[in-house]
């Protein structure tokens, strides 16, 4: 069976698995963190499977870095948090657990803990509403 086939984010480049997508072009696809470390927190991932920032093309890379910041400054726009952290893992022992190159966009407010990403489910609704709110700040 091929690397891709049972990758969750290659599930949802396929339709196969939904997200709350917020931004999508050729080569990336930019949806909600489904248990996020803060309100907003986005993943930015190319649509092509690389594991890792070493795996990754030269163009996927530019790609995913280009959309993360487009992300960020229309999620810095709708939420007006005061920072925004960028996390990016790899391997098992660096803190990935998917295993499909992905950007972490995670807003920040001032003496607002931010909690740990992949642990606690945010729902559906909210996450939606926050997809809403920084789809419209794209430019
Ligand atoms: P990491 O591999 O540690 O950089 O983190 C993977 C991230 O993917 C975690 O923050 C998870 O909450 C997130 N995640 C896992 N499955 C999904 C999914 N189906 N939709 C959205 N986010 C996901
Ligand atoms: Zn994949």
């Amino acid at each position: 069976m091929s690397e891709t086939a049972n990758c969750i984010f290659c599930k949802i480049v396929r339709g196969e698995i939904p997200a709350i997508k917020v931004h999508e072009d050729e080569l990336t696809l930019s949806f909600m963190d489904i248990q996020p470390a803060s309100p907003g927190h986005l993943l930015v991932i190319a649509k092509t499977h690389a594991a890792n920032l070493l795996d990754i093309t030269e163009a996927d890379l530019l790609a995913v870095t280009l959309a993360a910041q487009r992300l960020a400054r229309a999620a810095w726009k709708a939420l007006e948090p005061d920072g925004i952290r960028i996390n990016q893992f790899n391997g098992a022992a660096a803190g990935q657990s998917v295993f499909h190159y992905h950007v972490h966009v995670i807003p920040v407010w001032e003496g607002r803990k931010i909690g740990s990403h992949g642990r606690a489910p945010a729902s559906p609704e909210e996450l939606t509403a926050l997809a809403g709110k920084i789809r419209q700040a794209l430019v």
